[in-house]
Parts: structure tokens; C-alpha cells; sequence
């Protein structure tokens, strides 16, 4: 078996701003297992805000020893090994684990999704994501959002209700809200939930800061419209804790270190009683596919990376009525 890997800037096709940063670019790793003629492609994805970046994940790699995935993989024990390397680094982890799961399904003969016991007729329609901008911006970018049925709007800043009624002077398309804890006063975040539900809001994620599980909780409990952790749920380790805070968790490949752990997490969330929503960072084909093999097990899907960037190196997955639309080649089914 054997690993090679090489660092690639993914530039967004419009500057990218949230409640708390704004950026043009993101850094990823792109990675490829080789074993017995086969060929596994892995990404890591490493938005700053997460803390990781090349030189993170470079070093994490020149630690990591190919002679431990042995085949057939025996991925509880691969994601134990990873963490005993070093903790945190979930994105350079997804990047090895969703390259092994492309490896196991081309050698298997088999589509990622169903080896991961997904129903494609469950797939979800994925969101797309706009950025905080100005009205003249904002109708601009909406004009980009192309046959997406829902589409997915950052708020978390003074204009939140002006940036809404911009987008509802132009489409009436669903919307997902996401604050990424840019909220602060509770009644205040009580009155815009009732507000944003008369305006045709679905979900709303991480209202208020994840180090604030009193008030997230607060408003889970009164909003009506479910409130989603995302920032504050990584890994399975914090589903357990999510399931007395929020409605449902937003899963990422990027924080669950990868399609197993992920995997994990969409069941324990759907035990608990939480909704789940399967989300993505800027992210290349490679990593939307591995999002996409699981999203039919989930309530909802934004998963908008290649929409969003600029050089995709991959050829972008067919979508198709607001979906992504998996087929049955072997592995990710990620075309080069
Ligand atoms: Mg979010």
C-alpha cells in the first residue's frame, strides 16, 4: 500500500463571508492511496477557522505508517490508529478514511453508498450556500444558485432581516439559515425564529456560540423551526451532549474525520431523536461524492462545494432536480 499527497488551493468563486470571517481561497490536501492496482482519492479540506492547514497535516502524514491499513480495512481500528497519532486534525483523518473507503469499494466491486446501506431514493435535495454581501451582491449570486431547491443563507450580523427580505424580493425558494453563533440576545433570537419561519426557513444552525449550551438550548426548546449544532458538534464523542441541546446536528466529513465516524454519528444522532443535516466545507468533488454516499441517510443536504469554487480538478458529480445523482461505479465513483 501506498500513500502520496499533494497540497492544492481551492479559490471560491466569490469572497466568502460568514458572521465572524471572510476568504477567497481554502487549502486543501489532495491524497491517494494505491493498493493492488487500485487507487483510493482522499481530501482534506482546511478552513482556517478549524485550525488546521498544510503544514498541520503534512506533519501529521510524515507520522503516519501505510503498514497499519491492512486489507480488508477495519476501519474502527484505522480511525483509533489515526488518533493515536496525534488528537484533533479531523480533516488530514477524513482525507485517509474517505481514500480507503474508495479503495474498499473499487477492489469490492461496489458503490461507497452501498456498502454504507444508503437508498438513493432517499437522497435529499442539497442547499446552496450564499455568503453575507450587499442587496446588489446577494441578487447577483442568486442568479449563480442554478436548479438548487433550497438554498442556504448566512446571517449573524445587524441586517439579518434585510439580507432575507433581499432574497425573498427574488425567489421564493426554501431556506436554510445558518447564524454560526452569531446571535446573542435570547428573545430577540426567539422573535427572529418566528419571523424566519413565516419567511420559509426550514432549519437554523448554530444560533449562538457552541460554548453556550444554556442558551442554544433555550432556543432549541421554543424555536419552531429546529435549531441544528454544528460548530459545536465535531465528532461521535459529542452527539451524546447535543441530544439535550440542540434539534439535530449538522454532520461534516471534515469534523468527523471522515466517512466512518460520520457514518456513526448519523446513527447515534437518529437514536437520540435529532435531525441531521449532512454538510460540507469548500470542498472538491472528491469529498462531495463521499458527503453524497451518505446524505440519503439524513433529513437534509448542503452539500454545495463544487458549486462553489473555481478549480475543481475534479470532473463535478452529475446533479440533477436539485440533487446529487450517484451511479453504480465502484468506490466514490469520483471521475478524474
Ligand atoms: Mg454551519
Amino acid at each position: 500500500m501506498k500513500l502520496t499527497y499533494h497540497p492544492y488551493e481551492l479559490e471560491l468563486k466569490h469572497a466568502f463571508t460568514i458572521a465572524k470571517f471572510s476568504r477567497t481561497s481554502t487549502p486543501l490536501i489532495l491524497l491517494e492511496i494505491t493498493h493492488e492496482g487500485f487507487t483510493g482519492y482522499g481530501e482534506a479540506s482546511m478552513v482556517p477557522y478549524m485550525g488546521e492547514s498544510i503544514q498541520s497535516a503534512t506533519s501529521f502524514l510524515t507520522k503516519v505508517e501505510v503498514t497499519q491499513f491492512k486489507y480488508p480495512f477495519d476501519f474502527a481500528s484505522i480511525i483509533n490508529y489515526l488518533d493515536s497519532i496525534a488528537p484533533g486534525n479531523p480533516a488530514i483523518k477524513a482525507a485517509i478514511d474517505i481514500a480507503l473507503h474508495d479503495l474498499d469499494g473499487k477492489i469490492k466491486r461496489q458503490p461507497c453508498w452501498k456498502l454504507l446501506g444508503s437508498d438513493l431514493f432517499k437522497m435529499p435535495v442539497t442547499s446552496y450556500t450564499i455568503g453575507i454581501d450587499t442587496p446588489e451582491v446577494l441578487i447577483e449570486k442568486l442568479k449563480d444558485t442554478v436548479d438548487c431547491k433550497v438554498i442556504k443563507v448566512k446571517l449573524g450580523r445587524d441586517s439579518d432581516r434585510e439580507l432575507i427580505n433581499t432574497i425573498r424580493s427574488v425567489t421564493d425558494r426554501p431556506l436554510y439559515v445558518d447564524a454560526n453563533q452569531g446571535w446573542t440576545d435570547l428573545q430577540q433570537s426567539l422573535d427572529l425564529c418566528y419571523w424566519l419561519k413565516e419567511q420559509g426557513v426550514l432549519l437554523i444552525e448554530q444560533p449562538m456560540l457552541k460554548t453556550d449550551p444554556e442558551s442554544n438550548a433555550w432556543l432549541s426548546e421554543r424555536s419552531p423551526i429546529p435549531i441544528i449544532g454544528d460548530e459545536a458538534v465535531q465528532r461521535l464523542s459529542d452527539v451524546e451532549q447535543a441530544g439535550s441541546i440542540y434539534n439535530g446536528i449538522n454532520v461534516k466529513l471534515m469534523k468527523s474525520a471522515g466517512i466512518f465516524e460520520g457514518h456513526q454519528m448519523i446513527a447515534r444522532a437518529k437514536e437520540l431523536g435529532l435531525k441531521v443535516i449532512m454538510g460540507c466545507m469548500s470542498e472538491t468533488s472528491c469529498a462531495t461524492l463521499a458527503a453524497a454516499a451518505l446524505a440519503p441517510q439524513c433529513e437534509w443536504a448542503d452539500i454545495d462545494g463544487p458549486f462553489l469554487v473555481s478549480n475543481n480538478p475534479f470532473k463535478n458529480p452529475e446533479f440533477s432536480d436539485g440533487k446529487w445523482m450517484l451511479g453504480n461505479e465502484a468506490g466514490l465513483g469520483l471521475k478524474t
